[in-house]
């Protein structure tokens, strides 16, 4: 007879990994089964947040950046110095691998293959089935839950929960380039991201060159069928300069702008990260929204399995809305509203110069909390936002 889990993690990234680690330090008997061999494509940015919440190590960080610079339409730029703390820069490549080990170093059991088939046995148990990398026959494992954290478009996602579609995405492709060597110039900062905000780079999304130690990111992403993402790459490439400079891997994946409304199927199986759509809109941030969505799954699977009551599943979206769902819906009307043409992008752009409203975002982003303190200056961003709409600000 096949060995019964606590709980089988599908999916190694941030999330499963997360998920894994917290349930095997839980003392929960726990597998993670991750298909491996596959950089996730990503500029990995991630906030102090993430790196204190999940005990992230310094040697993991390729670069600290201390500026952001945003571009305009009209090619006019607004800087926004970090004042207080950095973003990192990790390799996904290593960064997922180190997640994984560390699960497995709190017990986690990890197996190597790509999932296939959501199954049950006679007596309803859940049953994985799935493809062992090392080849052979599909095995099976059974699990008291699951949890789902396969990534944006989930196979097992619509297996569990199947009246339910895919959330929207905006599809996102980055080329990998060996970062230019020396000074910062205008053009390349080892220091800075660079987000550019034009109708040709990209539609209804961004482009960005991010720096990653002797690697950067130059990606863009859009939800527009049609819409040439690698032509839009070259482009930028070319005006930035970085076209001189060796391409090492070019990579794409679906980004997901909502969160799902059901992330359980009521009885043992529970969705988290990209999976469950948890990626902030308008700014394309999943990283830290997918462990947190992580250690939220495991939470609500153990309490589920402790007390023998599946309607627990449902607290982890029910706790990861009311921390986060108000931005998400700020930030999704944002992207709505400002992303729409390169004269909202514009007076955006002219937005950000504000100090203001540099503080509040950069305050909001390395914390993952509404600087509810600054109401006053809230207040003045609001009335600056609607003079910029009204265009009553010269952009
Ligand atoms: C181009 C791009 C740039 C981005 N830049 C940033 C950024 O700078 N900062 C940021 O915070 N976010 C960024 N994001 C978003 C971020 O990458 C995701 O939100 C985050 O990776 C989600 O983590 P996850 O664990 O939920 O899913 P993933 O990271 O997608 O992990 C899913 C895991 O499941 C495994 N898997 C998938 N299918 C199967 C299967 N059938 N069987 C077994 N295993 C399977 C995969 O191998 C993978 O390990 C970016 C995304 C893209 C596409």
């Amino acid at each position: 007879m096949t060995e019964t889990y606590d709980v089988i993690v599908v999916g190694g990234g941030p999330s499963g990994a997360t998920a894994a680690e917290d349930l095997a330090r839980a003392g929960r008997h726990v597998a993670l089964l991750d298909r491996a061999g596959r950089i996730k494509p990503c500029g990995g940015a991630i906030p102090p947040r993430a790196i204190r919440d999940f005990a992230i190590p310094d040697r993991l960080l390729k670069a600290r950046i201390n500026n952001a610079r945003i571009v305009a339409p009209s090619g006019k730029t607004v800087d926004m110095p970090v004042e207080t703390g950095f973003v990192g820069m990790v390799d996904r490549c290593e960064f997922d691998e180190f997640l994984r080990v560390r699960a497995a170093e709190a017990g986690a059991e990890r197996v190597t293959g790509t999932f296939t088939t959501l199954a049950r046995d006679a007596d309803g148990t859940a049953v994985i089935e799935y493809e062992p990398k090392a080849g052979g026959p599909a095995r099976r494992l059974r699990a008291r839950m699951v949890i789902d954290a396969t990534g944006a478009r989930s196979d097992l996602a619509r297996q569990a929960i199947p009246h339910q579609g895919h959330p929207k995405c905006v599809f996102a492709y980055h080329e990998i380039v060996k970062a230019p060597e020396g000074a910062p110039t205008a053009m390349y900062d080892p220091m800075r991201c660079d987000v550019v905000y034009n109708g040709k780079s990209s539609p209804d999304f961004y482009a960005w060159v991010f720096p990653h130690g002797e690697t950067a990111s130059i990606g863009t992403g859009s939800a527009r069928k049609g819409f040439s993402l690698r032509g839009s790459i070259k482009a930028l490439r070319k005006e930035t300069g970085l076209d001189r400079f060796e391409t090492i891997r070019v990579e794409g994946a679906p980004i997901p702008m909502k969160p799902l409304k059901q992330w359980d199927n009521g009885r043992d199986v529970v969705l988290a990260g990209d999976a469950s759509g948890v990626v902030a809109p308008a700014s394309g941030e999943g990283i830290y929204y997918a462990m947190l969505g992580g250690r939220l799954a495991a939470e609500a699977v153990n309490e589920a399995l402790a007390t023998g009551d599946a309607r627990a599943l449902a607290l982890a979206r029910k706790r990861f809305m009311k921390l986060h769902g108000r931005v998400f819906w700020i930030l999704g009307v944002m992207q709505f509203f400002w992303y729409r043409s390169d004269w909202t992008r514009e007076r955006f752009v002219k937005m950000c110069a504000d100090k203001d409203v540099q503080r509040l975002t950069w305050e909001s982003y390395m914390n993952k909390e509404l600087v509810r303190k600054k109401k006053a200056a809230q207040v003045k961003i609001f009335f600056k936002d609607l003079a910029h709409l009204l265009g009553l600000a010269r952009a």
